[in-house]
């Protein structure tokens, strides 16, 4: 009886698995180490109640479970079973906030999980579930190597004068009462790509990066480095958000307190959860669902998008007063990205600056135009660059464990 000839077995594909962990939510992105290619993507919500569920996305099937009382580890269990023909390489962490203890990724040991503790104050909410993610994943794939990349290290070149509060200085020594900025992956992974669109060294390239998302957030980059941003100590800082209030007046609490008896805590949750674009509004945090109420005569969607934009284009200027010269600014995030309107009313505040958008590839998102949407003429070219933060932390992985 003859033997079948041997099967051609596939080697698996090496792989990198990106985890971003809420305190209920899991985010996982396994990309290919070879060419960051996603192979799998899932999402599980509800963690820790009865209605917990996951589900993924891997070559354009999806699929998902229940998962009654399931927690992270059975999330990530359930994700790790569907890599049956992937060989992982290494894990790369989302962490919220790094504080002053990291300027970039590292590679994660017992020491760096101290170091994360201790930012715990400044992100109270989400560092103890980037830790829960950490030490799940270490349960999980105990063989394989695990970086950390944190949303404030890209910002940690910012110099004192942009960093400071005009505070006690004692607040800065004794409690570190400072900005420092987050979305740094997103504005780091841009500005690279920014640089590379535009044909120059990131060395020697000085942009304004805005990510416009639910969260929202400008940058200056000067060679490459964070030089200023719009967040502060917390996410709150800087731009009107979809639900964030950002900069206003800090006497506010004061006042609110006096006239309605809110508390400390209710203002705080007013001013996180339920203004911006939703507060202004009153309709929705969404910008899609804004732009289709503005155009049938909503006056007060029309009018957040009225603020949110002007508020945008102020803080653009602002922030160019770190940099020496200004190549480029460059929208990224789901409204940078896909609303034109929005672009274009930012940009007709920025005529001082020389800006000129090309109407018609401002209105194909660059997509005829490599990203570039401002006209020949413009003083200071206007791009749009996809961001791409799972992208950059499977590189910064990969970068640390080889
Ligand atoms: P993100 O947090 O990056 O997913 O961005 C979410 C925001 O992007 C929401 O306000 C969406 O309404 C907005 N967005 C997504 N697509 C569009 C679009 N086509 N036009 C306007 N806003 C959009």
């Amino acid at each position: 009886m003859k033997t079948p000839p041997p099967q051609d077995v596939a080697p698996a594909t090496e792989c990198v698995v990106v985890i971003n962990c809420g305190s209920s939510s899991l985010k996982v992105a396994v990309l290919a180490a070879r060419d960051g290619r996603m192979l799998l993507k899932a999402l599980a919500e509800r963690l820790g109640t009865p209605d917990a569920t996951v589900a993924w996305e891997s070559g354009g099937e999806r699929g998902g479970i229940p998962l009654p009382g399931g927690g992270h580890r059975e999330a990530l269990q359930a994700v790790a079973d569907r890599m049956e023909n992937l060989r992982p390489l290494a894990v790369g962490h989302r962490v919220v906030h790094g504080g002053e203890e990291f300027s970039g990724s590292v590679l994660i040991d017992d020491k760096v999980l101290d170091a994360v503790r201790r930012c715990v104050p400044l992100a109270p909410l989400h560092n103890p579930a980037n830790l829960a993610g950490i030490q799940t994943a270490r349960e999980l794939f105990p063989a394989l190597p695990q970086v950390a990349v944190f949303d404030t290290a890209f910002h940690q070149t910012l110099p004192r004068a942009a960093y400071l509060y005009a505070v006690p200085y004692d607040f800065y020594a004794d409690l570190k009462v400072r900005r420092y900025g987050f979305h740094g992956t997103s504005h780091h992974y841009v500005s690279l790509e920014a640089a590379r669109l535009l044909g120059r060294d990131p060395g020697a390239t000085s942009l304004v990066t805005m990510h416009l998302g639910n969260g929202c957030s400008a940058c200056a980059v000067r060679d490459g480095r964070s030089v200023d941003c719009t967040m502060g100590m917390t996410p709150v800082e800087g731009l009107v958000m979809g639900t964030r209030s950002g900069d206003v007046d800090p006497g506010l609490h004061q006042y609110i307190h006096d006239r309605t008896g809110r508390s400390l805590d209710e203002i705080t949750s007013l001013l996180n959860s339920q203004s911006g674009l939703l507060g202004l509004s009153g309709l929705s945090n969404d910008m899609r669902t804004l732009a289709e109420a503005a155009a049938s005569g909503h006056g007060r969607a029309a009018l957040a998008i009225e603020v949110f934009c002007y508020r945008l284009a102020k803080a653009v200027c602002g922030l160019t007063a770190a940099l020496d010269r200004l190549d480029a600014l460059v929208f990224t995030g789901g409204i940078g990205e896909n609303s034109a309107p929005v672009r274009a009313r930012a940009a007709a505040h920025w005529r001082v600056l020389g800006v000129r958008l090309d109407e018609a590839a401002n209105a194909a998102h660059g997509a005829n135009t490599g990203g570039v949407i401002s006209a020949p003429d413009s003083r200071v070219a206007c791009l749009i660059v996809p961001t791409n933060e799972e992208l950059m932390i499977a590189r910064e992985t990969l970068r640390l464990v080889s």
